[in-house]
């Protein structure tokens, strides 16, 4: 029965009975000693508050009411994961109708894919049919790169075309045993069985993502759309939230990896997530036992030859495994929201050092520039800058914030409002690690941008690789044309140091100049004043 089968899937989470909450049919969920533990507002519309009855007792209501009202039960996984029984009470609705509920309960409403909860039911199915064959079961999430560009640039229309788009490719691109499925905003599902091992697995998913590489056509424009692909293979032993689990694992990998690629979960993808997750909690501990501090590294004027700022780095020292770098625990602080409170502790010990210098070291005046990720841009960063600013004395101007690319991607209208509030008050914004991101010179233009600081990956070719130096030196030019100023990072060498100043660059960072140190290390290299 169509009604019956709605409720039959496992469910995901609360997500799961939100969508068959608001289904205009009447729902019980009645566990194993047939207490009802959960249902709808129609059930109780229909067969009063069903506290403390059971089964009996509701199918004693049903009869007794005037009205045709019919009762279906359906075995079916509860929230939890435990075995229960679905009721489904109807008043007269007919087949057609309740066909029509059932479908739209488990289908994706702009796609027509199925969706969660339906997925759920397929990969269980599929994993019990594998515990008899013996062959594999191969899950695949697929994420869109960047899709938030499409809608922020294109429109939300644009953005809903491409989804369906996309899941005709993926719907044409699969076999008939397969399914596609919408996961939630730009994320589908492909389940395949059968599968013989990892190599037809990345077969598979190999087809999925050359799917997608033809242009689509939205809005007479063609629109060039990559996706970021996890694959886990499971058996009879597996769960459908183990797999799913996996598949995203092995997709966030693809993600860190560069996107437009795929990943298949393995061992040392399970090592990753662990170490991610023994980092999280690590990390929420190094905070309320002031296991952060903040080292400084120079930025050098190469007209001057002297020292014109301090870029602020957050160090961590854990009990165990001594300085962990934020390269590793930044990305799971983003992730976690951690990344808040840790970038407030950054930028008050960077202001309260900033405002340390300008006393202790008055003849030296130092702007000082702090990182900030996309999530804290996302925050009242603007609110807490003015704070912290204003309690250390210290001059919105003389603080620079450093940006990715990646970050102004993401969200480009709500980016650009922040910049500009940050901009008002004073504020100046870098655009951190230049070059390595996409379109780059776009941002220029459309965001209040003061600093570039050109990534070390086109330093490091400086005085050897002629492309290196051209691309620097027009960076250059444009920031130059455009009243941007340029920091180069990551300068090594002194013929890296030469081939700058050639080409005019106004200010480089770099372990040739000074590696990042601790405060009083700084202090002490300020009153020194070395020349370079
Ligand atoms: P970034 O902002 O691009 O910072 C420069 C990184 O390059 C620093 O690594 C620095 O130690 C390193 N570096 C500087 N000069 C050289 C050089 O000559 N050669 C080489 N090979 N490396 C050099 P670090 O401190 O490990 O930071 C890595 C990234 O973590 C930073 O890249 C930044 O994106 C992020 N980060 C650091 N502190 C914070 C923070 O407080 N908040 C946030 N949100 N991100 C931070
Ligand atoms: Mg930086
Ligand atoms: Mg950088």
């Amino acid at each position: 029965m169509s009604g019956a089968k709605a409720a039959g899937g496992r469910l995901v989470d609360g997500l799961a009975l939100d969508v068959i909450g608001s289904i205009p049919v009447a729902l019980v969920a009645v566990d194993g000693t047939g207490t009802p533990v959960w249902w709808n507002d129609e059930a109780e519309t229909l067969l009063g508050d069903l506290t403390d009855s059971d089964m009996a007792a509701i199918s004693a209501r049903a009869a007794a009411d005037p009205g045709p009202i019919h009762l279906r039960t359906a075995v079916g996984i509860g929230p939890a994961g435990s075995p229960m029984t679905w009721v489904v009470a109807t008043e007269g609705a007919s087949e057609e109708v309740l066909e029509a509920f059932a479908h739209q309960a488990l289908h994706d409403h702009l796609t027509g894919l199925p969706n969660r909860l339906l997925l759920n039911d397929r990969i269980q199915q599929a994993l019990s049919r594998a515990g008899r064959s013996g062959a594999s079961v191969a899950v695949t999430f697929l994420d869109l790169d960047h899709f938030k560009l499409i809608n922020d640039t294109q429109g939300h229309a644009a953005g809903d075309a491409l989804l369906r788009a996309v899941a005709e490719r993926l719907s044409a691109a699969i076999r008939e045993t397969d399914t596609v499925a919408r996961f939630g905003g730009d994320e589908f599902v492909v389940v395949c069985e059968d599968v013989t091992g990892p190599d037809e697995a990345m077969d598979l998913v190999e087809r999925l993502r050359r799917a997608l590489v033809a242009p689509f056509h939205l809005q007479g424009e063609d629109v060039y759309v990559s996706a970021s692909l996890g694959v886990a293979l499971g058996g009879a032993a597996d769960t459908a939230e183990g797999l799913l689990r996996d598949a995203d694992a092995a997709m966030y990998q693809a993600k860190v990896e560069g996107r437009a690629r795929a990943e298949i979960f393995d061992d040392a993808i399970r090592t990753r997530v662990a170490r991610r997750r023994d980092i999280e909690r690590a990390l929420r501990r190094a905070l309320d036992e002031q296991q952060l501090s903040v080292v400084y590294q120079p930025i050098v004027s190469l007209d001057a030859g002297w020292i014109v700022g301090a870029e602020a780095l957050v160090r961590w020292r854990h009990p165990d495994e001594g300085v962990i770098l934020p390269g590793e625990f930044i990305p799971v602080a983003e992730e976690t929201g951690l990344v808040g409170p840790i970038g407030e502790l950054v930028l008050d010990e960077a202001c309260r050092q900033l405002s340390r210098w300008r006393t202790e070291v008055p003849h030296v005046p130092l702007f000082m520039s702090v990182n900030v990720s996309a999530r804290e841009l996302r925050g009242h960063i603007v609110d807490t800058v003015m704070c912290t600013a204003a309690r250390h004395g210290v001059q919105p101007s003389s603080l620079a914030l450093e940006i990715t690319e990646g970050v102004l991607m993401d969200d480009v209208g709500r980016c650009l409002a922040t910049l500009q509030e940050l901009k008002r008050i004073g504020v100046q914004i870098a655009i951190d690690d230049f070059g390595v991101g996409y379109s780059s010179l776009g941002y220029l233009k459309r965001f209040p941008i003061d600093i570039i600081k050109v990534d070390r990956a086109f330093i490091s070719g400086l005085g050897t690789d002629a492309n290196d130096a051209a691309i620097v030196s027009a960076i250059a030019a444009i920031a130059r044309a455009l009243r941007v100023s340029v920091i180069a990072e990551g300068v090594e060498t002194p013929d890296q140091l030469y081939a700058l100043r050639r080409i005019s660059c106004q200010q480089a960072q770099g372990f040739h100049f000074a590696r990042p140190m601790p405060p009083a290390e700084f202090t002490a290299l300020l009153h020194a004043g070395p020349r370079w």
